[in-house]
């Protein structure tokens, strides 16, 4: 982890944020090759979960929540974590996640008895500052998907099966955020809401958990780090039948990656106004503040019923922390050196080809090098960097390290030969001669499969 660390932010991936005034915990900031790599994760996740998929639609819904919207989703209520406090060294701490009753701090035993401790942020709303006024900042995407639940289906007009995918931030005020991103109190979320008949909902759970675990093996992440944690009763969320866990093995340890809920009719039902009628078999409130039947009519018998729902829910943090972590390797070459390489999938790399000139005063070598960018730019695939520092070689070392599967070098038999270029392959490291007009199939190829 600490190389991994290191190396984020000797390269630009991920920062502490607010570093300049001693960080603030739990909270990071993804820099100028963290952002494409997030990005090109988010990219993959929405490609597979809507657009190869004609039964999802996405939503990006605020951030900022009605509390009553967790009040009915039972957030308000449940949505804690056991907090013990060290009377010895005033420290603070998870009890579920001590494993002795002793202050890892300090070593006292003097803890207090553990209390519910709500993670959820609060924020003023307008100008008064009054109890009445306050909003939640969201601690799951999930919930504006139910509350929107009525607005998409009305404008779409779907028939079970289907979902509602969103991608975007969520905040919990977690008592001891640790492990670099893997447990912070900003962060986002992928999460899918799979709306599906009553009775279904198992058949779709399974389906959505190998749907998930061979999604992340498209991104590079060995199935030999991945297993399944099937979470027993007691452990279960209050909205939840049953939950599978997609556990990695992070450098700290196992531990989630993503859940996979069956949330049944809960929150639609919960959120729903005159619910007696509807056969909900969840427990819920009873609601007298939405205005909304978050249920669909059967358009024969009429019949109006709540759909059941699968929840695959990923964290976006803890998804680069894993691709990072199986991308890292420390390679001994046949000369005894050692490189670093960063092997991306090509699709996740935030860098996909660096244009490089052999001579960067050479004004014929520049020009031809910054046009080859322009136009593998035109692609589409993602960012193409024009590099000119000068030195061929340690540009190379440098890319392997942040992952870039491709460098292109433009020298003197470009411009005053043959019109070709110098393709240095990430991995094989093997250096090859392709003629400028066949670069942009060749590099298509290579990146997007
Ligand atoms: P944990 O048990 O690790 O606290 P959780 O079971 O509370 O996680 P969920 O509510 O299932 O997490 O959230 C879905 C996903 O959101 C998780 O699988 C994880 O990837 C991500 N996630 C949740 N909390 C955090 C956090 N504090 N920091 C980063 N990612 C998080």
């Amino acid at each position: 982890m600490d190389e991994l660390v290191a190396l984020a932010k000797r390269r630009g991936f991920i920062f502490q944020s607010s570093d300049i005034y001693g960080g603030l915990q739990g909270v990071y900031d993804y820099g100028p090759l963290g952002v494409e790599l997030k990005n090109n994760l988010k990219a993959a996740w929405w490609r597979a979960m809507v657009y190869e998929r004609d039964d999802v639609e996405g939503l990006d819904a605020a951030i900022l929540t009605n509390p009553l919207t967790l009040r009915y989703s039972g957030h308000e209520a449940t949505f804690t974590d056991p907090l013990v406090d060290c009377r010895q060294c005033k420290s603070r701490w998870r009890a579920d996640h001590l494993e002795k009753p002793q202050c890892p701090s300090c070593g006292s035993t003097d803890l207090t008895d553990p209390r519910p401790f709500n993670l959820m942020f609060k924020t003023q709303v307008g100008p008064v500052e009054d109890s009445a006024n306050f909003a939640y900042l969201r601690p799951e995407t999930a919930q504006a998907i139910f509350t929107n639940f009525k607005n998409v289906a009305d404008s779409t007009s779907p028939k079970l099966p289907f979902g509602i995918a969103q991608i975007g931030k969520a905040f919990r005020n977690e008592i001891t955020p640790r492990n670099f991103i893997f447990r912070v109190r900003e962060f986002e979320q992928m999460e899918l809401e799979f709306f599906v008949e009553p009775g279904e909902d198992e058949t779709w759970h399974d389906t959505w958990v190998a749907e998930r675990l061979k999604w992340w093996g498209e991104q590079g992440v060995n199935e030999n780090n991945l297993e399944l944690y099937h979470v027993p009763a007691d452990e279960l969320a209050h909205y939840s039948k049953a939950t599978v866990d997609v556990m990695y093995r992070f450098p700290h340890g196992l531990e989630e990656l993503e859940g996979i809920a069956n949330r049944t009719d809960f929150d639609l039902g919960s959120h729903t106004k005159n619910q007696a009628d509807l056969n909900i078999s969840a427990r819920v409130e009873p609601n007298a503040d939405s205005n909304a039947r978050l249920a669909l009519q059967n358009t024969e018998s009429k019949e109006w019923r709540v759909p059941y729902v699968i929840e695959p829910s990923a964290g976006v943090d803890r998804g680069v922390l894993a691709v990072m972590n199986e991308a890292y390797n420390v390679e001994t070459l046949e000369n005894g050196s050692e490189r670093t390489v960063m092997s991306f999938k090509p699709h996740l790399s935030p860098i996909k080809v660096a244009v490089l000139p052999l001579k960067r005063n050479h004004e014929g070598i520049v020009d031809k090098a910054r046009g080859i960018k322009q136009d593998l730019q035109k692609l589409g695939l993602g960012r193409i960097l024009y590099e000119d520092t000068g030195n061929i070689g340690k540009g190379y070392r440098r890319h392997d390290e942040v992952g870039t599967p491709l460098c292109v070098t433009v020298d003197f038999q470009t411009i005053e030969e043959d019109d070709t270029v110098t393709v240095r392959d990430r991995d094989s490291m093997d250096q090859t001669r392709i003629a400028v007009a066949d670069l942009a199939d060749y590099v298509k190829e290579q990146i997007a499969g």
